[in-house]
């Protein structure tokens, strides 16, 4: 395996399977398999996830809620989608550990980046809810900071997308997917690989992120093994 200790983000939506809203069991069993068999392999796994299926604070602001309450509001949706997948992922029979941003001691630890760190060790996986716990930031920054702090040696961003392309590939049958791309590249050719924060903070921390297609069978354990798959942005 290429990777001792990975982060893997999953988006919200990646939850949704080809449900316009929520949870697809088929669909977080599928993630729990595949996510199973890099386990097998020895790598130590920590994710986080997004809320996007069920609330994001951008959308609750748009129809007049104040974004702070509809950002909480979707750090909570993070919180309830941890929990569907901690499920799904002991049912595959492995051990696991939920870790909030904001305490909800009745159902999870608070985070502490030294027990995280020991449950790695220990071959948990490790699920980070409620985002970084502010307001204003994205599921994607929270994957970067936790990356960095549990010392990551790669974010691992699996979408609905199999990596960064020179322009949007559903609107331009000429776009040409990057199968390597520097951090600076991405900056100067204006393409969007994570929102500015998250980016910043992996750049400055010289922590490469590989968007892959997490919907195709068998890619997370390719790209674990450092097969191309995806695109690779590093320094
Ligand atoms: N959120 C937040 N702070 C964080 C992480 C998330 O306020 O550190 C809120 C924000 O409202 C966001 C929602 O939680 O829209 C869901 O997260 P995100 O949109 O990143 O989920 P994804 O797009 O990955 O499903």
């Amino acid at each position: 395996m290429k990777y001792k200790r990975i982060l893997l983000k999953l988006s919200g939506e990646a939850l949704m399977g080809d449900r316009q809203y929520g949870i697809d069991p088929k669909r977080l069993a599928e993630y729990a398999q595949e996510i199973k068999e890099i386990h097998d392999k020895g790598i130590e796994i920590a994710i986080v996830i997004g809320g996007g299926n069920i609330f994001r604070g951008v959308a609750g602001a748009s129809n007049g809620m104040d974004r702070v309450q509809g950002d909480y509001m979707g750090m909570l949706a993070t919180v309830i989608n941890g929990m569907a997948l901690q499920g799904a992922l002991e049912e595959a029979g492995m051990q696991t550990r939920l870790q909030t941003a904001l305490k909800i001691e009745a159902i999870a630890e608070p985070y502490i980046k030294r027990k995280a760190t020991r449950h790695l060790e220990k071959r948990r996986i490790v699920i980070f809810g409620a985002g970084t716990g502010n307001p204003y930031f994205t599921t994607d920054t929270a994957a970067v900071l936790r990356g960095v702090e549990v010392n990551a040696d790669v974010i691992l961003k699996g979408t609905r997308v199999d990596g960064v392309y020179t322009s949007d590939p559903e609107k331009n049958a000429d776009a040409v997917k990057f199968d390597y791309i520097s951090f600076e590249d991405v900056l100067a050719k204006g393409l969007n690989v994570m929102d500015t924060t998250a980016f910043t903070l992996s750049q400055e921390n010289k922590l490469p992120i590989i968007i892959f297609d997490m919907n195709k069978r068998g890619n997370l354990l390719k790209v674990c093994e450092g097969q191309t798959v995806g695109t690779t942005v590093t320094i």
